[in-house]
């Protein structure tokens, strides 16, 4: 933070919080990660530290811009407040031979943690107890647990992984999760990153044939010499010849000895109607999931593929409702009659009792563009990646 708003946050600690919520000496952070070029600005910040959350409230503003600054405003604040004191507490109760222990914290003095509310109900607190003390069993419990699987990335978490692994920085993390998302890589279902049948085979190849530049160390310290670039210490024609005269020649070679690669589909059971031989399958395509016969490039069968939304209705004129993706691959709901019937929604509809669905008049923001495209365009497209 610029020092004049350091200065502006003492000011007001010590005004609305009293002197001990307040460090002697301002508080200095340096960035968690390599310190690069690039980074050289302050941190976002309010302009004005008296505008409080509450007082933002008031104001004519969405939900997620108060939620927004509040976040901000809290951060800029409680990192210029003295540290939260707590107590931390074990103790150690014996049982023939074996020993228990509990650990727990009181709070001394709640400091930045003022601002924090929430976080003070995950404190653990200890009954008093005195040692020596003789102690009654209540209750023994015995739970089997297990252990989950790492969870799927979502932006936040992915965003993380790249951090810690020294891949991107700030203004590249956007574009690297758009491009995934764009080339269909990943599907994301309720915000988390499912791969794709492409994906899995993007990477399978990109593994086989470039391991050296899929390895997570190789963009890492690239990014290290884009920072030497930077810092004047490596000139980049050097830097970009070590690179390009390697990879050009590897390039040439691998599209030259690797077979075409398949992206694996999913079969329907269905016979395919042009050839009576094949198959219909579900393909990735590049626009989307298509329909087409498992003796491609043989046979050249290919059609929309439709998921038709099980035991809802389209309420606006009784035929079936599609899953659809936008142009941004942003899932929607929309009704096969499109564009005779627009009725369309981001959320999915619900089965109703009478069978049809809930009359909210939901999404008609879908924008008019993405309405059509899956029905459409996906089937024409490109076969192969
Ligand atoms: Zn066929
Ligand atoms: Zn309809």
């Amino acid at each position: 933070m610029a020092p004049v708003a350091i200065e502006a946050v003492r000011a007001f600690v010590t005004a609305t919080y009293g002197a001990n919520y307040l460090p002697a000496n301002p508080r200095l952070y340096k960035t968690a990660g390599k310190v690069v070029a690039q980074e050289a600005h302050e941190a976002v910040r309010p302009t004005h530290i008296e505008v409080t959350p509450e007082k933002f409230m008031g104001q004519e503003m969405a939900q997620d811009e108060k939620k927004l600054y509040s976040l901000i405003w809290r951060r800029s604040v409680a990192c210029q407040m003295a540290e939260a004191i707590f107590d931390d507490t074990r103790v150690v109760v014996k049982v023939n031979e074996c020993e228990l222990t509990a650990n727990g914290i009181v709070v001394k003095f709640d400091g930045w943690k003022k601002l924090f509310t929430k976080d003070k109900d995950e404190l653990q607190a200890l009954p008093e107890m005195t040692v020596g003390e003789k102690l009654e069993k209540q209750k023994v419990e015995s739970l089997q647990k297990f252990t989950q699987p790492p969870a799927r990335f979502n932006d936040a978490s992915l965003i993380k992984e790249l951090e810690k692994k020294g891949i991107g920085r700030p203004s590249t993390y956007a574009a690297i999760i758009s491009t995934i998302i764009d080339r269909r890589y990943v599907d994301q279902k309720d915000k988390k990153f499912f791969p794709t049948s492409i994906g899995k085979a993007v990477v399978d190849f990109l593994m086989a044939n470039f391991p050296k530049e899929m390895d997570y160390e190789f963009t890492a310290k690239m990014e290290d010499q884009l920072d030497d670039i930077a810092n004047g210490k490596l000139t980049w024609t050097e830097m970009l010849s070590n690179f390009w005269d390697g990879f050009s020649k590897k390039l040439i070679q691998v599209d030259k000895d690797s077979a075409r690669v398949g992206v694996p589909t999913t079969g329907t059971g269905v016979k395919c109607p042009t050839c009576d031989v094949g198959e219909i399958v579900i393909r990735d395509g590049k626009f989307g999931r298509f329909l087409s016969c498992s003796r491609y490039p043989e046979c050249t069968y290919k059609a929309p593929y439709i998921e038709y939304v099980e035991g809802v209705v389209c309420e606006k004129c009784g035929k079936r409702v599609v899953m659809k993706k936008t142009r941004t691959n942003r899932d929607f709901y929309g009704c096969e009659d499109y564009p005779n019937c627009t009725w369309a929604s981001w959320k999915k509809p619900q089965p109703q009792a009478d069978g049809g669905v809930p009359k909210d008049g939901e999404a008609q923001d879908v924008d008019k563009e993405s309405l059509g495209k899956t029905e459409t365009e996906v089937g024409t497209e490109e076969e192969e990646e």
